[in-house]
């Protein structure tokens, strides 16, 4: 007899499963990326970020869509955060518990 070993997909990472999960932490404006005013608070440091909402994501987050409504002029912290990179898999470890 034989049998069918079937070997399962391992969950793959895409933006699109994971709820913007990184769109939660803070986000330092360290250069200017033009970020529209009204997106930007500014931190007990006097330092720039990217305002976020009661329950923690970013402001600039479309709640529909999962995406990121600035996306031409999102800052650079955002542009190197790297789909897949360690920092990542873990954001979305914590968030998802994957
Ligand atoms: S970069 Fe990673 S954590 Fe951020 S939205 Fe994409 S998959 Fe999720
Ligand atoms: S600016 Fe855009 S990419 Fe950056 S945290 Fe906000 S919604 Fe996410």
């Amino acid at each position: 007899m034989t049998i069918e070993v079937k070997v399962l997909d391992e969950p793959k990472i895409t933006c699109a499963n994971c709820e913007a999960c990184c769109c939660r932490l803070e986000v330092m404006l360290i250069t200017d990326t033009g970020v529209p005013e009204h997106y930007i608070a500014i931190d007990p440091w006097g330092g720039q970020v990217m305002a976020r909402l009661d329950d923690g994501w970013c402001a600039a987050l479309d709640r529909d869509t999962l995406m990121c409504t600035i996306y031409d002029n999102r800052p650079l912290i955002c542009r190197e955060f790297e789909m897949g990179a360690d920092e990542c898999i873990t954001e979305r470890k914590e968030y998802l518990n994957e």
